[in-house]
């Protein structure tokens, strides 16, 4: 495993961690699901990111985790960074999601009793919320961390102008912000027009998730049909209409550039996004420890790409 700093921070970051946003729900298969940690851990996975709402149903995949975490994992808890995040409906009533203190403190402790732990390595506001001052939404987090529930603090789903006034705040008041959580993948570019990237700074470090645009940028979809037990066929987050003839397309010649460049296609996805030296890490999703392992074979194979090849890319994503 390669690591990177977290923004200014001293905090190393694997270039790849592990997200158990799908696949770790109560539905999950427990046999494959510690395989997947265990896996991941042993080769330097050594960042696990969660969320409160994160399962189906909310709440599953944390009380899994945690499960995990003390069966198979106790004793290395000081090896590990463990993240958590709130801002997304949790329980009913006008206190249950969104960006008030009333809300982050409330879910953080929850998180903490369902992962049995005393304190999370990085806690998230999940998304910007339009109706709290975010003075309140970054004391809140603040607190956490005065608090010994936190040891720092993530930004997840805010864009420039939002994420900068935000580290200001936390400044202010003695916490700063590490990390920025953010969409980012060779198909969808929103934080490059948001020049997201040269408003952190290298202040905020970015931290990518769906870098393979869940699934699509990856063998899964090459052959057009949509297999079984993939997030496509669930058609929840990632919808069977999404794999079009043009969409099969565009991933089969990006699967050529790939190819001529010794990698599967999700090997060169996730080098792409890390090529940038201000991404501190990718944040992958994985249904087996096989997908794990593929996508971590990416780490050693370096993150270079000749001028020619981004040009090439690039002009595959913006075809019409
Ligand atoms: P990815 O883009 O990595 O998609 C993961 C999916 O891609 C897997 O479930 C699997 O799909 C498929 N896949 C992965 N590797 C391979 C492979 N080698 N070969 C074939 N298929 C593969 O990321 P996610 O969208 O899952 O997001 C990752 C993490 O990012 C989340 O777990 C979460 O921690 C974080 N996140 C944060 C958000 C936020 O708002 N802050 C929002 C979304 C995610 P299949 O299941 O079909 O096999």
């Amino acid at each position: 495993m390669q690591y990177r700093n977290a923004g200014a921070s001293g905090l190393k970051l694997p270039v790849i961690s592990l997200g158990l946003w799908q696949n770790f729900g109560a539905e999950a298969d427990d046999v494959a699901t510690r395989d997947i940690i265990t896996t991941a851990f042993d080769h330097g996975v050594t960042h696990f990111d969660l969320a409160d709402n994160y399962g189906p149903p909310q709440g599953s995949a944390e009380e899994r985790f945690g499960r995990i975490l003390h069966e198979e994992l106790a004793g290395y808890r000081d090896e590990m960074v463990i993240s958590s995040k709130a801002g997304y409906t949790m329980w009913p009533g006008p206190y249950g999601d969104w960006g008030s203190r009333k809300h982050l403190i409330a879910s953080c402790d929850q998180s903490l009793r369902l992962m049995g732990l005393e304190y999370v390595d990085i806690f998230y506001h999940h998304r910007p919320d339009p109706a709290t001052p975010l003075e309140e939404t970054m004391g809140a987090l603040a607190s956490l961390v005065k608090a010994g529930k936190a040891l720092y603090i993530g930004l997840s789903r805010y864009y420039a102008s939002e994420a900068i006034k935000a580290q200001r705040i936390l400044e202010g008041l003695g916490c700063p912000c590490i990390l920025d959580q953010v969409r980012y993948s060779i198909l969808d570019r929103t934080v490059e027009t948001d020049h997201l990237l040269s408003a952190l700074d290298g202040k905020i470090g970015m931290i990518c998730f769906s870098p393979l645009a869940q699934g699509l940028l990856s063998s899964r979809y090459l052959s057009g049909s949509i297999p079984a037990g993939s997030r496509a066929k669930e058609n929840r987050f990632l919808k069977e209409e999404t794999i079009t003839p043009a969409m099969v397309a565009k991933l089969n010649r990006l699967d050529m550039i790939a190819s001529r460049r010794g990698q599967s296609l999700s090997e060169m996805a996730l080098s792409w996004v890390l090529r940038n030296p201000g991404v501190s890490s990718v944040l992958i999703g994985v249904h087996s420890s096989e997908q794990l392992l593929e996508n971590l074979s990416t780490v050693g194979q370096g993150w270079n790409f000749s001028e020619e090849e981004l040009t090439e890319i690039d002009a595959i994503v913006f075809a019409q």
